[in-house]
């Protein structure tokens, strides 16, 4: 085996996404629509994987956090009280001669770096963006008009009349269904602060500047915890957000990403969001650079207090051991799905070659892998298929698995390497005498004969 590449480029993980049905572009058939993507039959099972192992490893996983999963559509006095509807917002700037939307930060970043953009007024971008002549990306020019704040909220109406008492927002982040929920969980799951609410739904943001395949898009998942503490001791807290950097950098490890290809970066005083007093991201190092996967940010009682402000009602937190009241402080833990499943694809992508043949292999960890086995009969026998079948009936019920008949044994490999399929089954004429199959690793191609009633157990010890 020889490896062929070290580093996936996007345009390659694109193309295998489009040709294998991992991702396809949205509304295709009527020329698309820009930025959108559709996840295909094992994209949506690769997605599903990381999604359910989120909520194993945080929920299930766990006796300090419970699962919730609340309403896109909220009442807008909850984006009032959480100050997205003043503060949810980007620079934006038009170019004078082609007329292209850009985000004037972004564009300072990219050529500055992010420090030296954070926290600036949008008076600073205009003359940054003019000191230090940024050309608009599409036709090169430098002639911007002056930068003015954009609301990144989707905004709709609600019922049949289009009147302002109607307007409702698709929401940004799942993380205010978690805190207008405070009260009723606390009431209902018997849980003591130190304690975390776990959930898992879509998001809507109107981005400026969506691009990088599903890097940014207008629509996306968030894997969300609003984890609640005393704000007694300062310490204590401290200790809680480093214990949280940790535990995220880990859930990252296991399904399968590169250490060397994430980093944690703190922001910056003047660039942390109006909500937090310390913010770390994880990033990781994409083709087009280092790019935010997750963040992990200190909200105070922020949230909670300002819910209670516009609710008017009392969301303190009434401790039964000391009979204190308090507002919890949050450490909030905030995960993309999408950019999770994207570096799983850019990480596990591979070219090498084996016995001569080129051969895409995707690395995915066992545990997230889409397909985790095929059966393959080595002819189209009846005696071979009736023992292939019997084997990919009797698996199928704990594993997703497929049976392929079609083409050389080798073909049939680089089908399911280009998957990322760990495990290759193969039942041939010895079979019928011996009672044993031959189990082929993905990665390291080697095979190994495996009697077929220890096939399942086999499997199950490898995909841990
Ligand atoms: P960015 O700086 O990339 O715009 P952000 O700091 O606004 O991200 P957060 O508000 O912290 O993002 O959201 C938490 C997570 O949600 C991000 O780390 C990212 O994984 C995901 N996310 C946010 N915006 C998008 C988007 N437009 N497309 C895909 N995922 C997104």
């Amino acid at each position: 085996m020889e490896k062929v590449s070290e580093k996936a480029s996007m345009d390659k993980v694109v193309a295998l996404c489009k040709r294998r049905g991992f991702v396809f572009p949205g509304s295709e058939i009527y020329g698309g629509f820009a930025n959108t993507w559709d996840y295909g039959p094992y994209g949506a099972q690769l997605k599903k994987n990381i999604r359910d192992f989120w909520w194993k490893t945080f929920v299930q996983g766990r006796n300090d956090i419970v699962g919730l999963d609340s309403s896109i559509l909220m009442n807008p006095k909850v984006w009032e009280a959480s100050g997205h509807i003043t503060s949810f917002t980007d620079p934006l700037m038009d170019c004078k001669n082609c007329k292209e939307r850009v985000r004037g930060d972004k564009l300072l970043e990219e050529k500055l770096g992010i420090e030296a953009v954070a926290g600036k007024s949008l008076k600073d971008i205009g003359e940054m963006i003019k000191e230090h002549k940024i050309k608009c990306p599409k036709c090169g020019k430098s002639d911007f008009t002056e930068a003015r704040f954009f609301n990144l909220m989707f905004k709709t109406h609600q019922g049949v009349v289009e009147e302002k008492s109607s307007a409702v927002y698709l929401r940004p982040e799942t993380a205010q269904g978690i805190f207008v929920n405070f009260k009723n969980v606390t009431q209902t799951s018997r849980k003591r602060v130190p304690f975390g609410i776990a959930q898992i739904g879509k998001a809507f943001r109107n981005e400026i500047t969506p691009g990088n395949f599903t890097f940014r898009t207008r629509e996306f998942e968030q894997m969300e915890i609003e984890y609640f503490i005393s704000p007694k001791d300062k310490t204590d807290i401290k200790k809680k957000f480093d214990g949280w950097k940790e535990v995220c950098k880990k859930w990252y490890l296991d399904i399968g990403i590169k250490e060397k290809n994430m980093r944690f970066r703190e922001h910056a005083k003047d660039e942390l969001s109006h909500y937090s007093s310390m913010t770390f991201d994880i990033e990781y190092e994409f083709p087009f650079g280092w790019g935010e996967l997750m963040g992990i940010a200190y909200r105070g009682d922020y949230d909670l207090t300002q819910h209670q402000k516009f609710s008017g009602k009392d969301l303190q937190y009434l401790d039964p051991l000391t009979n204190e009241k308090f507002v919890p402080h949050v450490i909030e833990p905030s995960f993309g799905l999408d950019r999770a499943v994207l570096i799983t694809l850019l990480d596990a992508y591979e070219e090498d070659t084996v016995e001569g043949e080129p051969r895409t292999i995707m690395h995915f960890d066992p545990k997230i892998a889409p397909v985790k086995a095929a059966i393959f009969p080595l002819m189209k026998k009846p005696e071979i298929s009736k023992v292939a079948e019997k084997i990919f009936n009797d698996l199928k019920e704990d594993f997703a698995i497929e049976y392929d008949d079609a083409g050389a044994i080798g073909k049939r490999y680089r089908r399911q390497d280009e998957i990322g399929t760990p495990f290759c089954i193969t039942v041939d004429f010895d079979t019928l005498e011996d009672k044993k199959v031959t189990l082929r690793d993905r990665d390291t191609t080697k095979q190994e004969r495996v009697e077929i009633s220890k096939l399942a157990e086999v499997i199950k010890q490898k995909l841990v």
